[in-house]
């Protein structure tokens, strides 16, 4: 079928009209079918009191309606009162025939064999309706002459309904031709309604479809303030967030393609001199293969720590969480990194007041430590000094890690956390790092639902402190 046709529009539309053509069709059904009964049913009694009072007037003579002279005074009688109540009115005797008929169409003593007029000599009052080509609907209603319980004859109206179905023929007509007029009205307002309803739609998929294929910023611009709005800017956000998203991935990519290529390029340039010198001193030999195997160690070292991370950046990481002290976790990182300190003559001294219980992940937290520690060494002189302090602080846990070397450049600050970056160039050449380090320690520490914290003088130290809750929730 033609999109169109089966666009919400549409459907809606087709909803609505369905809806009204239901409901003025029942309506219509109900009312027409009450009305018509309750005038069928008004007609009927009156006929019945009409019945009765005719009987009641030929009851004074009923037996001597044989004699000619009495039937013919009564016969102009109940012709009056037969024009009178519209009505054709027959009088018979206990054996069916015709005393008098007002339209004088039966002749004296005629035999009529009617259901009503059995009935009604049988004693109990009856009606029926019948239907002729000629005169369409009749009613028929019959009751007993009585006199002193004996059952003298019986008199018989009959009146045409026509004028009741035709008065409800005119109202069905005039219900049709405003169901119509509603039908038709409600159609046009249901349209311009959905149309009002649906435009900002599809305004809304227009754009999101420039943005998906790319040729358009992405800018939905929401319009109006109501649902779509909302719609609309949740596929802003949306978009915003692919976006970032697309832009971390393509400088990810950039970024350690960069950080793969350094040592890779040093690699081939000491593979290459040693293959294109085929008198090699062997001293020379070992020296270059050292270079290239630390080239190499670097090399997984990044590897390492990137796919380390990544991990850590997993929606689905989950932290092996266990109630431990941190002065034994510290203890444990400091005589790791021990002998890396005494490389430099750097002093690890561990301050704590008490020993300090939270629930951590200790494997994660052991290289969050660690890689602090062996930041404050590598960014630090000989001889220099770092202090880890353990503390308490309310129902939140403290480490910090304060040295006295190098420091970092106020505007490199705000960086330090980020992938790759190193705030010092040519020393961290030097001292071989990753630049990934602070952002696993940061992921870490979120990973535990706390934060960093970074203050540094250049020259002078830095403090890094990191503070977690010690109960998890
Ligand atoms: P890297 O592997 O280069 O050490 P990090 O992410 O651990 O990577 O650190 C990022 C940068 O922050 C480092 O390159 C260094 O310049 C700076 N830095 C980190 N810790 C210290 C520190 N204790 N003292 C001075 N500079 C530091």
């Amino acid at each position: 079928m033609n999109r169109f046709y089966l666009s919400i529009r549409w459907k809606l539309v087709f909803t609505y009209l369905l809806l009204i053509i239901l409901t003025l069709g029942l309506m219509l059904n109900f009312v027409l079918s009450f009305l018509e009964k309750s005038q069928v049913e008004d007609h009927k009694n009156y006929l019945f009191t009409e019945a009765n009072i005719i009987s009641n007037q030929l009851i004074v003579e009923f037996e001597n309606l044989n004699l000619s002279y009495t039937r013919s005074y009564y016969a102009d009688v109940v012709g009056n009162f037969s024009k009178e109540v519209g009505s054709r009115v027959i009088a018979v005797n206990p054996s069916n025939e015709v005393l008098i008929d007002a339209f004088s169409e039966y002749a004296y003593g005629h035999y009529l064999n009617n259901s009503e007029l059995n009935e009604a000599l049988s004693g109990k009052p009856s009606h029926g309706i019948y239907e002729f080509d000629t005169f369409g609907k009749v009613m028929y209603v019959a009751v007993p002459v009585e006199k002193q319980g004996e059952i003298l004859g019986a008199v018989m109206l009959a009146s045409s309904l026509e004028d009741i179905y035709i008065s409800i023929g005119n109202l069905k007509k005039q219900f049709l031709f405003l169901a119509m007029i509603s039908i038709i009205f409600t159609g046009v307002v249901s349209f311009i309604f959905v149309e009002i309803l649906s435009s900002p739609i599809e305004k809304l998929t227009e754009k999101v479809n420039h943005v998906a294929f790319g040729t358009q910023e992405i800018n939905i611009k929401p319009e109006g303030n109501d649902e779509i709005k909302v719609l609309s800017n949740s596929f802003e956000t949306m978009l915003f967030k692919l976006n970032q998203v697309d832009t971390q991935r393509k400088q990810l990519v950039a970024d350690v393609s960069h950080e793969l290529r350094t040592p890779l390029t040093s690699i081939k340039l000491l593979s290459a001199s040693l293959l294109g010198d085929d008198n090699t001193d062997p001293k020379i030999y070992k020296e270059f293969l050292t270079d290239i195997d630390s080239e190499i160690d670097r090399l997984n070292g990044i590897i390492d720590s990137l796919l380390y991370l990544f991990d850590l950046e997993k929606d689905e990481t989950v932290l092996n969480f266990s109630n431990s002290t941190l002065n034994s976790l510290a203890l444990k990182v400091i005589s790791l990194l021990k002998p890396l300190a005494n490389q430099k003559d750097i002093r690890i001294d561990l301050q704590a007041e008490q020993n300090v219980w939270a629930d951590f992940d200790r494997e994660k937290m052991h290289q969050c430590l660690s890689n602090l520690i062996a930041n404050a060494i590598k960014y630090n002189r000989v001889g220099g000094e770092i202090i880890v302090q353990i503390l308490e602080v309310g129902n939140h846990a403290k480490i910090r890690v304060i040295d006295n070397g190098y420091g970092i450049d106020e505007e490199a600050l705000p960086l330090i956390f980020e992938r790759f970056y190193r705030a010092d160039k040519a020393r961290n050449r030097e001292t071989g790092g990753t630049g990934l380090g602070l952002s696993i320690v940061q992921q870490i520490v979120h990973l535990h639902g706390g934060h960093v914290k970074v203050k540094s003088v250049i020259n002078q130290g830095t403090t890094f402190e990191i503070e977690f809750p010690k109960e998890r929730t």
